[in-house]
């Protein structure tokens, strides 16, 4: 490391995103990525927004998308921030609400990149376990006094999920903003955005790039309070989101039809790799997201090497304390065959 970082930048090991090999020929299991194509629409409305339009800068606030998503969420377009993925929507936040020393609170085992934020800002990560059952105690999670909280509902690894009523009850335990962070909620069946009517703190987080199928355009959006939002406007880039992710995301959002039939699909795969995943050993919470979370099975360092090398990237996760998983995307119908059929027993 050059000597010129701050110190706790150059303490920090840095956040590590999941394998993109750029030989092709593999099978992608390992990023949650989704199947599916993204919608006709949004090559459509993207091949409508190239040319002279490039010449100016994106509207700032990106006003369009706010009223395709306002409406989609029945809010007031004051209520919704677009950001470049949810993760720059992440970074807004914890730049806005944690400071050097102040305390960022997430469940654990959960999405490592809340720690690696709060690591930037020189706040105190603190982990609250999630119990045996994958649920979590309001009042332990109030305990560590944060400034800053977050959930991802559904979560990863596990695919499992909190009730509205549940998160809810954690809202009303914080004295500080709750980040219930929605990147699979497209997958499950309940969502939190009501709870924002009832508790200033919560702001929901959606993302583009699961549901969507949109990974690679980068586009995510906030829900919460005008006030929150007007506060957060401060702290973000200008031109967070360019031109053309803000015009082919609100093609995406206005085509509910197509999320419906793709996402239809992806929980009928998800049942039969839950099952067949289960028949051979390996336990398998119930999942509301597009992946599942397999643990006691042969060991999963070598399970993903052996599938690796067949050319199926899996994740394999090691959280402290944990026994070592495996999580994998679910895939179309074939890919999915494959994975079993090249599954070491
Ligand atoms: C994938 C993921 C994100 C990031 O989404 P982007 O919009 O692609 O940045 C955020 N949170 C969780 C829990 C995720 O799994």
């Amino acid at each position: 490391m050059s000597r010129y970082f701050l110190d706790h930048i150059d303490r920090m090991a840095g956040y590590a995103p999941g394998e993109q090999p750029l030989d092709g020929g593999f099978i992608k299991l390992n990023t949650n990525e989704n199947p599916y194509p993204p919608s006709p629409r949004v090559a459509e409305a993207i091949a409508g927004a190239l040319g002279e339009r490039l010449r100016r800068y994106p509207d700032p606030v990106g006003t369009a998308f706010r009223k395709v998503a306002a409406r989609l969420h029945g809010v007031e377009p004051g209520m919704i921030l677009a950001g470049n993925g949810s993760d720059d929507l992440l970074t807004i936040l914890t730049r806005a609400f944690a400071g050097p020393g102040d305390v960022v609170a997430y469940p654990t085992p959960s999405y490592i990149l809340y720690r690696t934020l709060a690591e930037i800002q020189g706040a105190r990560p603190v982990e609250v376990p999630f119990s045996a059952d994958w649920d979590l105690e309001p009042s332990r999670f109030a305990d560590p006094r944060p400034r800053l909280a977050f959930i991802a509902n559904p979560n990863s690894p596990s695919g499992t999920a909190l009730s509205a009523a549940r998160l809810g009850a954690i809202a009303g335990a914080l004295d500080c903003p709750l980040v219930v962070d929605e990147a699979y909620v497209n997958f499950a069946e309940d969502d939190a955005v009501g709870l924002v009517a009832d508790h200033p703190n919560v702001i929901v987080l959606r993302t583009l790039s699961k549901g969507y199928s949109l990974a690679g355009l980068r586009l995510g959006y906030l829900i919460a309070r005008p006030e929150v939002v007007e506060g957060l406007i401060k702290v973000k880039d200008s031109y967070n989101c360019d031109t053309l992710s803000l015009v082919g995301g609100a093609a995406a959002l206005e085509d509910q039809d197509y999320l419906a039939g793709t996402t239809a699909k992806i929980r009928a795969t998800r049942s039969r790799l839950a099952r067949a995943m289960r028949d051979r050993g390996y336990q398998v919470p119930e999942s509301r997201a597009n992946f599942v979370w397999c643990t006691g099975g042969p060991p999963a360092r070598e399970t993903y090497e052996a599938l690796k090398a067949r050319k199926i990237l899996v994740r394999l996760m090691r959280y402290p304390g944990q026994p070592d998983g495996l999580r994998i995307t679910v895939g179309t119908d074939e890919e999915v065959d494959r994975f079993l059929e090249e599954l070491p027993a």
